[in-house]
């Protein structure tokens, strides 16, 4: 049981709510994006990860405390072993009604197998990372993926009734082309699709500025063939979403590098290790996992002390316009 008994919501030093909050539940993956991680991928030993009780008892709390919702990412969420067993935890603040979401991120390659533990759980929402139809090409961009795998995956997981979105992240050269036939597949199976503009997180071995694709550049481009209808739609995320008038779905666009849009964020991030991250695009954060051995009031003091530092913006882009790099990859923390 948390130890206060009416408890003060997280706001940070700017006054943002911090109402959501992004749980990497383990660095580990099958895949090896090319944007993500380099092919021969350093993972952190297993004795720096946090049990997955210790994560529930550190969710627990921030449901205490005001937030609302809940992603779990990676890392590849459903590689990590007994991963339904936290969901199966966080999804009783589902039933309590103190959670208004639980969502997750996934490649999708586990998704056929985890699909109805995940809807008996709580889960009603699921991101999936897609960035190619062409099966070729989708091995060459995750290094190890079967394009097959991940469309079992999608298929079985909304014959559960989970609702899907499609995520894929932008980068210059076959991309391009490929994008009106990803655009019709998610919106021909009632999925919306969302772009990512590629963050250049960790060394990954490739160049970031030669693949960058600004998403305001390619949205000129899809303008020449789609209409694009603006929907006033807000997640409260970064995303910002278009319906196209001739499939009726919707496709948004997450521009962290050429359009910032930190003014709205209300969301921190908890590593698989234990760190607290106050912004994606900052090294700054505290070590929950050290905190835990003084008890919840200790553990609620370290998540206060974050959030009053949350900074205003991130700064992945320099005064020049171009990337400032981080050394954390995207796997750590999770999208
Ligand atoms: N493994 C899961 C997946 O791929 O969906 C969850 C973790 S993954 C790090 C979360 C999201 O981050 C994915 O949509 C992925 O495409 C995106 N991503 C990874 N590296 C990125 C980068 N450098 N810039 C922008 N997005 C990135
Ligand atoms: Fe794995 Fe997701 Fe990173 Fe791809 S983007 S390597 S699937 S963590």
């Amino acid at each position: 049981m948390p130890f206060d008994a009416s408890p003060t919501p997280l706001i940070d030093g700017f006054g943002r709510p911090v109402t959501y909050l992004r749980l990497s539940v383990t660095d580990r993956c099958d895949l090896r994006c090319r944007y993500c991680m380099p092919e021969r991928m350093k993972f952190l030993p297993k004795k720096h990860i946090l049990s997955l009780e210790e994560m529930a008892r550190i969710a627990g709390l921030f449901i205490h405390h005001g937030v609302c919702k809940i992603r779990l990412t990676g890392g590849e969420p459903l590689v990590r072993e007994g991963v339904i067993s936290l969901i199966e935890a966080l999804g009783q603040h589902v039933d309590s009604g103190a959670l208004d979401e639980l969502c997750l991120t996934t490649n999708g390659t586990l998704l056929a197998r985890h699909a109805e533990g995940l809807i008996a759980a709580g889960v009603r929402r699921v991101n999936v990372s897609l960035d190619t139809l062409d099966a070729a090409r989708y091995r060459h961009v995750t290094r190890l993926g079967d394009l097959d795998r991940v469309l079992e995956g999608l298929e079985a997981a909304q014959a559960t009734g989970l609702k899907i979105k499609l995520n894929a992240v932008a980068s210059r050269g076959a991309f391009e082309e490929e994008l009106d036939d990803l655009i019709r597949f998610a919106h021909r199976r009632g999925m919306d699709l969302t772009l990512i503009e590629e963050m250049p997180l960790g060394d990954t071995g490739r160049d970031r500025d030669a693949n960058f694709l600004p998403l305001w550049q390619l949205r000129r481009e899809l303008e020449k063939r789609w209409t694009l209808d603006p929907v006033p739609l807000s997640t409260g995320g970064p995303a910002r979403f278009v319906q196209i008038r001739e499939t009726g779905g919707r496709l948004g666009f997450i521009t962290p590098m050429s359009c910032n849009f930190c003014a709205l964020c209300n969301r921190v991030r908890l590593s698989a290790t234990g760190k607290l991250y106050p912004c994606m695009g900052h090294e700054g954060a505290s070590d929950l996992r050290a905190a835990l051995a003084g008890g919840d009031a200790e553990v609620m003091r370290a998540i206060r002390h974050t959030i009053a530092r949350k900074p205003e913006r991130h700064d992945m882009v320099g005064n020049s316009g171009q990337s400032q790099g981080l050394a954390r990859h995207m796997s750590e923390l999770g999208g």
